[in-house]
């Protein structure tokens, strides 16, 4: 999606005379984006100083004993919690935990925090900002102690405040409203929770140094079209507030300063980007039907409720995979079968009879566990390899109760429209049997809560993305009824890269023979025993793979909803025929630059 400059933000001659820096990054989401940068870095908003009248002061101190209150649940719940992570990571969090709840009892914090409102006439949150300043000061100043630990008590009393503030405020737990519309946001990082806050109509674009591919960052940049680059090494410490930067998420460059060659070249691709697609989006109404006539199903991936709008825009005919995660994202408790029921109804009937495959939950590996952390942000290496360990069906064995609530609020969905529930990470088949009996448990207390149900019931169907998987596909088939083939974390796993990694970005090659033969086994085992299959991996957002997919016998891709024209012009001018060849022929080579240079060739002479 492209982005227009801010027309409040013109270049000052001063910042002209800068000499323009490039960082070249991994281009993530395409389009460019021209604006004022935004560093992730620049302080957050104050608390504004507030005075009270004396006649509020016991309210006041009521409000801060209630925030007090709350934030002493919190961290209990988080207590009762922590047993679900690894175990480096409870070692980290019990003792920070404990400090905490200390820090709320009969300590200096607090006792000077009612001080404040009492002597200072101030509102609750500033005496609590006030106090923990103060404090936070004079364990710097204390003399004779190492500076690093000093630091860390420090910021331990300052995270403490944080929380009483954000309970008193209501805030949610980050936020980007200081962003202004039509900034470029610059930042070291950016989780996945991170991205879910922003707001595509009002930021132009993001650069980022860390982060790769295929990561989850990186699968909402592009589900929300915002402009992006990761992987850009030194552009957060380059970046000065405010400075003109332009962001190409197509090449992968990130220009500060530009000059005004660089800029006149930037404001000449937002034009032609915006023109393509004007173009793509008078595809729309056709059908997604080869020349030789096979239907080719088009389905939008949705990861955020705010892409519904794009889904609807973009001709895809339903949702092949909805990522439930955004529900357990940036908060600090669990949304309960009541809040999750209304969730995926909302999204159904916003469907309008299309079918929407949700996905239960897939947490863990690269994707935080903020919600069954309380919001604490794990400081060490937490699990040493995060993406084999508490992932996707496996939490949810684990957790029985969540995976119950999730499965009674989709059934519950399933009756305003046809739904379909898909399992993550699945490696085996007492995985599938036992996610199985959960759903008929759950079946049957509805029936006798007297709920009333989708008939025939939603069916039940597993992400093909390990090797394991992929591999077992034949067996797996026959106790499944459907497979997603999930070719982001398929090829992680097969080829042993981190997908959201940027210094092993060029390794992570979903044209990796081993990667097709992983996909090619499970297409033909689901084929063969008439299972529907689909792909929902970034592969089937590149139009230049269509061939290869539809030629390997597949026909449903579910991608990013921006991808969907792009993949339907595609399909309109391919033979099913000539794509079996082709794949035959693909599938014999066992170099991937061969075989995407293969690729290229076909996608240019069938253009
Ligand atoms: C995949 O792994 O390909 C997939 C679609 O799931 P996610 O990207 O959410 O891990
Ligand atoms: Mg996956």
């Amino acid at each position: 999606m492209s982005r227009t400059e801010t027309p409040r933000r013109r270049i000052s001659p001063a910042r002209r005379a800068l000499p323009e820096q490039q960082f070249l990054g991994i281009a993530i989401a395409s389009g460019v984006a021209i604006g004022p940068a935004f560093g992730t870095r620049e302080p957050p908003v104050e608390v504004a100083r507030h005075k009270i009248a004396a006649a509020d002061i016991e309210a006041e101190g009521a409000r801060l004993e209630a925030a007090i209150a709350q934030s002493r649940k919190q961290l209990a719940k988080l207590r009762a919690r922590l047993s679900l992570l690894p175990e480096d990571s409870q070692a980290e969090i019990g003792p920070l935990i404990d400090a905490y709840l200390r820090m709320l009892g009969p300590s200096r914090l607090i006792r000077g925090a009612r001080r404040r409102i009492a002597e200072g006439l101030v509102t609750a949150e500033t005496a609590v900002t006030e106090e923990a300043d103060a404090i936070a000061a004079a364990i710097l100043a204390t003399p004779g102690d190492e500076g690093t630990g000093r630091r860390r008590r420090a910021e331990e009393v300052h995270e403490i405040a944080r929380r009483l503030v954000r309970n008193l405020t209501r805030q949610p737990y980050q936020s980007f409203s200081g962003l202004p519309d039509g900034a470029v946001l610059i930042a070291e990082q950016l989780r996945p929770a991170d991205v879910a806050l922003l707001d595509p109509s009002r930021i132009a674009g993001v650069a980022a140094a860390i982060g790769g591919r295929e990561g989850h960052t990186a699968v909402l940049l592009r589900a929300l079209g915002i402009p992006s680059v990761l992987g850009a090494v030194g552009v957060a410490e380059a970046v000065r507030p405010g400075a003109v930067v332009i962001v190409d998420g197509t090449s992968g460059v990130v220009i500060l300063d530009p000059s005004e060659e660089s800029l006149a070249a930037a404001r000449r691709s937002v034009a032609a980007f915006a023109r393509e697609r004007a173009r793509l989006g008078r595809l729309r109404r056709l059908s997604a039907e080869t020349l030789d006539g096979q239907q080719i199903e088009l389905q939008a991936n949705l990861e955020l409720p705010r892409e519904l709008p794009l889904i609807a825009q973009s001709g895809a005919a339903g949702i092949g995979l909805l990522r439930s995660e955004f529900l357990f994202m940036n908060r600090e408790d669990l949304p309960d079968e009541d809040a999750q029921t209304d969730h995926y109804r909302t999204i159904v009937e916003a469907m309008a009879g299309d079918p929407v495959t949700i996905r239960v939950l897939d947490w863990g590996g690269e994707k935080e566990l903020e919600a069954f952390t309380g919001g604490f942000m794990l400081m060490g290496p937490g699990e040493a390899n995060p993406a084999l360990g508490m992932r996707g069906i496996r939490l949810l064995l684990r957790r029985p109760e969540l995976f119950e609530e999730q499965l009674a609020a989709i059934l519950r969905a399933g009756v305003a429209g046809p739904v379909r529930i898909l399992l993550p990470m699945v490696t085996s088949l007492a995985e599938v049997r036992a996610a199985r009996e959960t759903y008929e448990r759950v079946v049957r207390r509805l029936r006798r809560r007297g709920e009333r149900l989708p008939e025939p019931l939603p069916p039940l169907g597993i992400m093909i993305e390990t090797p394991g998987a992929a591999l077992a596909a034949d067996t797996l088939a026959f106790e499944v009824d459907f497979f997603a083939i999930g070719t982001n974390d398929l090829a992680m796993y097969a080829l042993a890269v981190d997908r959201s990694a940027a210094d092993v970005a060029p390794l992570y090659d979903p044209l990796h023979p081993a990667v097709l033969r992983l996909v090619q086994f499970a297409t033909e085992a689901a084929l063969r025993t008439r299972r529907g299959v689909s792909v929902c991996g970034e592969m089937a957002a590149d139009p230049r793979f269509t061939p290869l997919l539809v030629g390997l016998g597949l026909r449903s891709f579910s991608m990013n909803a921006s991808a969907v024209p792009r993949v339907k012009q595609a399909v309109r001018g391919l033979r099913a025929d000539d794509c079996a060849r082709f794949a035959h022929r693909v599938m014999e080579r066992g170099d991937p630059d061969e075989i995407r240079a293969m690729i290229e060739a076909f996608s240019r002479a069938e253009a």
